[in-house]
């Protein structure tokens, strides 16, 4: 449950953010319902003191302000630090505002009863901001008291400040209870998320990673200017299987995701495209690059001891120019039929295919189904 504290730099941020954008609505609403408590309550002023309800009214309904830059926020800013400090802020412009209206009032004695409240909003906007941001908020409430009773003089300010420490110190492990609560849902997450988007054998990417990042009309062209398809296949690989039994095939198959993911550059993607086919996406490289990576692929796999036997795979390459990706991996598809057609363990190019090679792989593709 503590785990969070454990966290460092990027990780730690990133859970963070993840907190914040999932209670963020939460803490919206809170803001909204606080600010409308804080309003309405120039009603309770008027009940305590008739006199001083026009001067009440002008100070509550100037929360409409600051409000609407968190709601204008809210909508255009998201990280969670300045959304952190945006909303403390704005609970301590509330807090501020209740002594200020207060000051006004003939009869202060439930100003405590004030303080209270606003510890507990401090606590539930404490749900979206990380522990320490947190704790930093709600010990203000000890500064907003001091703040108050220089105006006020309040005649037991020792009292009122024993039990409000009390009530922030609890709080404040109750902010690291929340942090852990939903480090532990957030865990859980992240490993359903790794499970749903990678093939458990060889933790490579699944096809569903691509759908996850393909826009409309399973287009590519957003991330990136030049995006090369490779598909590749194990040569023989039926007989390693009835040679050497299953669990050996599948170590071939962990070896060759291997040789593929140490021969591509860190935003390159590959993916387990089904049994033992695997399926590349090669970002900002030009057609003549992406031969050459194939090329590294397949001789990597050909030079590398695996501990079960030697292996080949064939290669597909296509260059992708925008449009349906599916359309390119069909047509390196293509290709890795031609490879496999030509004697195998090695790289084809569908741009190098002539029309009427084209054609005829799509025919005898065609009767194959
Ligand atoms: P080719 O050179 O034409 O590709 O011949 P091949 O024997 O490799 O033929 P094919 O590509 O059709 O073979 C697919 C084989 O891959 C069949 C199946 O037994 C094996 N296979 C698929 N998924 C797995 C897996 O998860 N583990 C293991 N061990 N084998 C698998
Ligand atoms: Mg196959
Ligand atoms: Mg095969």
């Amino acid at each position: 449950m503590g785990g969070f504290l454990k966290l460092e730099g990027k990780a730690r941020d990133d859970f963070y953010q993840a907190k914040y954008d999932y209670y963020k609505r939460f803490n919206l609403g809170v803001l909204f319902a606080s600010a409308f408590m804080f309003l309405i309550l120039f009603v309770a002023d008027w009940q305590v003191d008739g006199a001083a309800l026009g001067r009440s009214f002008l100070i509550r309904s100037s929360v409409v302000v600051p409000m609407l830059v968190v709601f204008w926020a809210y909508q255009k800013i998201n990280n969670y630090k300045i959304m952190g400090i945006l909303t403390y802020l704005m609970v301590h412009a509330m807090i501020w505002g209740n002594i200020w209206a207060g000051s006004y009032l003939a009869d202060q004695s439930y100003v405590n009863e004030g303080f209270l409240i606003m510890s507990l909003v401090l606590l539930l906007v404490s749900f979206a901001a990380p522990p320490f941001v947190a704790i930093i908020g709600q010990l203000g409430l000890i500064g907003d008291i001091l703040l108050a009773d220089h105006l006020y003089h309040f005649e037991n300010i020792n009292a009122i400040l024993t039990f409000n420490i009390q009530v922030i110190v609890l709080l404040c492990l109750v902010d690291f209870i929340i942090a852990g609560f939903y480090y532990d849902h957030y865990i859980t997450q992240r490993k359903l998320e790794f499970a749903l988007f990678h093939d458990p054998l060889t933790q490579v990417f699944n096809r569903r990673q691509l759908h996850k990042i393909m826009g409309e009309g399973h287009d590519l062209t957003f991330l990136s200017d030049a995006i090369a398809i490779l598909i590749m296949d194990i040569d023989h690989f039926k007989l390693v299987n009835d040679r050497y039994g299953h669990d050996e095939g599948d170590r071939i198959l962990q070896f060759v995701a291997d040789c593929i993911r140490n021969s591509l550059r860190g935003p390159d993607m590959v993916m387990r495209w089904g049994g033992e086919e695997f399926v590349v996406i090669l970002f900002d490289c030009p057609a003549d690059q992406a031969m050459a990576v194939a090329e590294r692929i397949r001789k990597s796999v050909e030079k590398s001891v695996n501990g079960v036997c030697a292996i080949t795979i064939s290669l597909g390459v296509a260059i992708y120019a925008g449009g349906d990706c599916f359309e390119t991996i069909k047509q390196a598809d293509s290709a890795l039929y031609v490879a496999k057609r030509q004697g195998r363990n090695q790289v084809v190019s569908y741009e190098a295919l002539d029309e009427k090679l084209r054609q005829e792989v799509a025919r005898a593709r065609q009767n194959e189904v």
